[in-house]
């Protein structure tokens, strides 16, 4: 028998942020023959915060087919090689580290000889193993360089942004729209299903009707379709993830801009510092079981210099976990609607392209049908988790004891299995790098990511004998690839220049 081709001829996106306009560009550039329509709200607007990505926002921007020189400008963005975490850790020689996105220099030059001292660290010699040292990403990052190397240079490096997030949902709106995606105003009252419980419509506040074959729920927090009309069910990080909240300010761009995101720990969370082209934005995620949101705001203007100023502040909640189905009969959710994990990584627009780029390909291999549709929502839960356990660990491996915030993250054991054995094989394991790959354990970061995190906070045991410290302190290696790494950094412009 063969299963008909259920092609919808009409799809509806309820939600114009930024989750919503990704979809409609990449639903349009793939799926040229579907009437596509975008329901927005005027009265409701967008989230509007969201302004740093991982590499994942240039593979959205590159299936979309567009370029680098149309968008950067018209959303002040930047370059981003990864993120600097500051004040995580108190212990001496570890108050910072950086975070590189991967480069093709990792495997063949850096990651060996980083992996290698930390087996020697692990067992007592005084090897470096400070993340700082190894990587052509934390190099470019302190000297100010961004990541486009000379033609001539034959390796590449991964990279993210930062932007401007309102300006974003204004481009991509406008590129959707050129490309055949029908933009609606009005505000959703009422959801519509046929006998079998699919959505059929959805009613606007001037009481007409939408109808629609296939529905995308980019509506944020609310979820109206999927958690609210489908009543899909949602799962809470609380217990893993104590941050519930968020303040936000901007403040004045420096001379350097600079290619990172620099998030520094404070008393009861951290604060975030992203360089647009035309201003910072800064924000402080925190618990409010640990601070209120007046101190919180408080604290971010101390942390910024900006006590004595009247720039506006704006105060967030935020839900953090995910839904258990992202795509339920004839929904997908993508975006806020779908789940949060807090912005640590900035990773919740890497998790919607994910979603949108691989439902449309299930749903094209099942011939429109909801074949994949359980295959599809394990896999989005396991990118979740992995993001999540990742994010996790920053807060398990903190070392600062000076408040009850970090005291009680340190001694959080609410931790997935998988975050379990990870640790366990930091500690233990003679081959961590292997003994992540043999468990399944490398879902949604890489060993070197791992490393980066607890080496780079110091999480390490106790100095061995002097005699094995004494070869490791005298080791060539670190000196060769250091002068490596200095020569590849003479292929990269400086970041000011490229985004001229
Ligand atoms: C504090 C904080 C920091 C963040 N930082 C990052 C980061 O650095 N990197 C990153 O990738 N992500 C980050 N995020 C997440 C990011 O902001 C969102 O993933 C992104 O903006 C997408 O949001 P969205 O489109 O899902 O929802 P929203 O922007 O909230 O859009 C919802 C849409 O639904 C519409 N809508 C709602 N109700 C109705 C209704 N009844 N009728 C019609 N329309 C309706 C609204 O009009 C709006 O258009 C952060 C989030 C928070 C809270």
């Amino acid at each position: 028998m063969t299963i008909e081709n259920k092609k919808p001829e009409k799809i509806l996106i309820v939600g114009g942020g930024t989750a919503g306009w990704m979809a409609a560009n990449l639903l349009v550039s793939r799926w040229k023959d579907v009437e596509i329509y975008l329901l927005e709200s005027t009265d409701i607007g967008i989230i509007g915060v969201g302004e740093g990505s991982t590499p994942h926002l240039k593979f959205f921007f590159d299936a979309a087919d567009i370029s680098e020189s149309e968008w950067m400008p018209r959303c002040n963005a930047t370059y981003k090689n990864g993120i600097s975490f500051v004040n995580w850790s108190s212990i001496p020689g570890f108050e910072s580290y950086f975070h590189p996105f991967p480069a093709q220099t990792d495997d063949i030059f850096t990651v060996p000889v980083f992996f290698n001292n930390i087996k020697a660290r692990m067992q007592g010699s005084n090897a470096n193993v400070h993340p700082d040292h190894f990587f052509l990403e934390t190099y470019l990052t302190r000297a100010n360089l961004g990541p486009i190397p000379a033609e001539t240079f034959p390796f590449g490096v991964a990279y993210g942004y930062h932007f401007d997030s309102t300006l974003l949902g204004q481009f991509l709106a406008e590129k959707a729209t050129s490309r055949g995606v029908k933009r609606i105003y009005g505000t959703l009252t009422e959801v519509l299903h046929d006998s079998d419980g699919a959505l059929t419509a959805v009613r606007l506040d001037d009481d007409s009707l939408l109808d629609a074959d296939f529905f995308i729920d980019c509506s944020g927090f609310k979820s109206l379709l999927l958690q609210g009309a489908l009543k899909a069910s949602f799962k809470s990080f609380k217990e893993n993830l104590f941050n519930d909240a968020a303040v936000v300010m901007p403040s004045a761009m420096s001379e350097v801009i600079p290619p990172e995101t620099r998030s520094t720990a404070l008393s009861s969370g951290w604060a975030w510092k992203i360089p647009l082209t035309n201003r910072y934005g800064n924000g402080y995620v925190y618990s409010a079981d640990y601070i209120s949101p007046d101190q919180a705001e408080i604290e971010l203007r101390q942390h910024l210099g900006l006590l004595d100023s009247d720039v506006a502040a704006r105060h967030l909640q935020m839900k953090v976990g995910r839904v258990e189905k992202h795509w339920v009969k004839n929904c997908v959710a993508v975006g806020l609607s779908q789940g949060f994990i807090e912005p640590l990584e900035a990773t919740a627009l890497a998790l919607s392209f994910d979603t949108i780029s691989r439902f449309m390909t299930y749903y094209e291999n099942g011939l429109y049908t909801n074949k994949y549709q359980d295959e599809f929502n394990k896999e989005i839960n396991a990118k979740f988790d992995g993001v999540r356990d990742y994010i996790v660990c920053h807060y398990k491996a903190n070392q600062r004891q000076d408040t009850d915030y970090w005291r009680d993250n340190a001694a959080n054991t609410n931790l997935s299995q998988n975050l379990n054995k990870i640790l366990h094989f930091w500690s233990n394991s003679k081959d961590f790098a292997k003994d992540m790959y043999m468990n399944n354990l490398v879902l949604s970061y890489q060993p070197k990511s791992w490393a980066c995190l607890l080496a780079g906070y110091g999480v390490l045991p106790p100095l061995g004998d002097s005699e094995e410290n004494a070869r490791y302190k005298s080791s060539q290696d670190m000196d060769q690839l250091a002068d490596f790494i200095r020569r590849c950094g003479l292929n990269f412009k400086k970041h000011n220049e490229l985004l001229i």
